[in-house]
């Protein structure tokens, strides 16, 4: 598509924004469990005394060995899992039918909610679909639950860990601690380039690398920011070679940290249109490039 045709199907979205108020309500309501429950410790997954950690490290690979989830029981996930399912069914429809057949599951299953998580997480993706599958619960909602009833251990992990991972250099555009790619890019200055793990929420800068994130394309025919609105200091970092983007924001003048989620949300207009243009946000296999489907968001449409 040529880059005018773009650019209006891109403006179209953005006249058509809809009323968040409905999202905005539900995420809300997970900060009101998060601010009323504990996290659990996931330090177990990191082995701090491991001499090949920093070698591992400047290699790329992340911090949280995804295996050694299977030796955790995650209790506080699950009791804020079951919260957030509890939300979910309030909301009634579409959500309670899906909250509903994730309880089926669980009890199936004769396992805990927090045993269940940390098995999931501890196997391989193509586990997830399978239990995605048998489930009928489409796999970016899962992922979402699962990232929210996680979302204060791995802040408290963050925390325990901010010595450590000050000292890190890290010039990679997927996430150091948990390896998922980044939600959002931040522009923090000419040469610096903040990004937000779409996973734990964990964020780290680097320089911005010369071309596209994901394969290097410098041309700028190929490789382009494809939509700034002057007031949002939003856009997509679209590149045409590897078909790929990262939501970007401009904050060079405005304030410092963001809050992913939120910004995730006010970037969904973003997500639709890098959609429709056949582009799948950086880091995503394609089998796995939805747009995060939460609660509240199903029935969005542009
Ligand atoms: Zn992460
Ligand atoms: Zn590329």
């Amino acid at each position: 598509m040529e880059s005018a045709g773009r650019d209006r199907l891109l403006a179209e979205h953005i006249r058509a924004r809809p009323h968040l108020r409905d999202i905005f309500q539900f995420y809300e309501k997970i900060e009101e469990i998060w601010n009323t429950s504990h996290p659990d410790d996931l330090l177990a997954l990191v082995d701090l005394r491991d001499a090949s950690l920093r070698e591992r490290l400047s290699r790329g690979v992340p911090l949280v060995d995804r295996p050694a989830f299977a030796r955790l029981a995650l209790p506080q996930t699950g009791q804020q899992f079951r919260k957030i399912m509890t939300v979910m069914r309030q909301g009634g429809g579409e959500r309670e039918q899906y909250a509903n057949r994730i309880a089926t599951f669980m009890r199936n299953g004769r396992k805990s909610e927090g045993e269940v998580i940390a098995e999931l997480l501890s196997r391989e993706d193509g586990h997830f679909d399978a239990i995605s599958e048998t489930m009928e619960v489409p796999r970016p909602l899962l992922v979402y639950l699962l990232k929210m009833s996680l979302r204060i251990s791995f802040e408290r992990l963050h925390e325990t860990l901010i010595a450590f991972l000050r000292t890190l250099e890290w010039e990679y555009t997927h996430c150091p601690v948990c390896g998922a790619p980044p939600v959002i890019g931040q522009a923090v200055s000419n040469d610096r380039r903040r990004y937000y793990c779409f996973f734990c929420s964990f964020h780290w800068e680097s320089s911005p690398m010369a071309g596209c994130p994901s394969c290097g394309e410098t041309d700028s025919e190929l490789f382009n920011l494809l939509y700034k609105h002057p007031n949002e200091h939003q856009g997509i970092l679209a590149c045409e070679t590897c078909r790929t983007y990262l939501k970007m924001v401009d904050q060079r003048a405005g304030p410092d940290l963001l809050n992913p989620d939120i910004q995730e949300v006010l970037g969904l207009h973003l997500d639709m249109a890098a959609g429709e243009l056949g582009l799948r946000p950086l880091g995503q296999p394609l089998v796995q490039a939805e747009i995060i489907r939460r609660p509240g968001i199903d029935d969005y449409r542009p």
